[in-house]
């Protein structure tokens, strides 16, 4: 059985005190047992999150990370930092890391081989542009995304890495891609991991979708076969609604 997750990605949002607001606000709702939930808040305030959800099932996570092992990186962090405060999860690749900090498949490519070599599980974010989508190049950009950041892995690699299927247009933008248009992509996604190495690989891949999520349509996004839950920005902000994307599966 996949593991269903949902993650909010809180991005450059609440500082200290906003934190702790969300994450009681959080604990007071009921979340669904049989969902991973994850928190991505930024790293000042990942500790202090991790202290606070220490006795839920709610896992912190980092939104991003360094792929040096440590060095002369200023305003950077690395691997081992994260897992010496206990995060076991970074995403990578989110799109706005790609689009506003140059972040390439290349460098996509060291960071995943880093994050993994470390031990660390990690969400990786990819996705097409909407001109893509318009040419009809959607699905060759993904391929070649996921080609060429991750299929340098070894197959033992896949039980670390959880997909986050995320269309550049759909992000932020209240624009959602429909179920069918998610369905669809993660299906070409499940069949192109699954030729790249094999169906079982493939099979117990968790793959999430993210771009616009809300509780009005995270149930029909979710009843997809082949969307194991979703990965939240603006949504994640508002505990009520973040728990109600958490328990929308069916
Ligand atoms: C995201 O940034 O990963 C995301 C999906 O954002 P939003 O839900 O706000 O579109």
């Amino acid at each position: 059985m996949r593991k269903k997750i949902v993650a909010g990605n809180w991005k450059m949002n609440m500082d200290v005190q906003g934190t702790e607001n969300l994450l009681n606000a959080l604990k007071s709702e009921s979340l669904a047992a049989d969902v991973t939930v994850m928190v991505a808040p930024t790293f000042v305030n990942l500790s202090a999150a991790k202290q606070q959800l220490s006795e839920t099932e709610v896992e912190v996570i980092a939104q991003n990370m360094h792929f040096a092992e440590s060095g002369a990186y200023t305003g950077e962090i690395s691997a081992a930092m994260l897992q010496a405060i206990g995060i076991k999860t970074v995403i990578l690749g989110h799109s706005e890391r790609r689009s506003y900090f140059g972040e390439t498949d290349e460098i996509l490519e060291k960071k995943v081989s880093q994050a993994i070599d470390k031990g660390l599980q990690v969400m990786f974010c990819f996705g097409e542009e909407l001109a893509d989508r318009k040419s009809g190049a959607h699905f060759n950009v993904v391929a070649s995304q996921l080609k060429n950041a991750l299929f340098a892995l070894p197959k033992t690699a896949w039980s670390q890495i959880i997909l986050a299927y995320e269309p550049v247009w759909a992000i932020g933008t209240g624009e959602t891609a429909s179920a069918e248009q998610a369905q669809d992509m993660h299906a070409f996604i499940r069949k192109t991991i699954s030729e790249a190495y094999d169906a079982t690989t493939a099979e117990q891949l968790s793959i999430l979708y993210g771009g616009s999520v809300k509780p009005g349509n995270a149930q029909e996004i979710f009843s997809k076969p082949d969307v194991d839950g979703g990965l939240i920005g603006g949504a994640a902000l508002v505990a009520s609604d973040f728990a109600a994307i958490v328990n929308a599966f069916n």
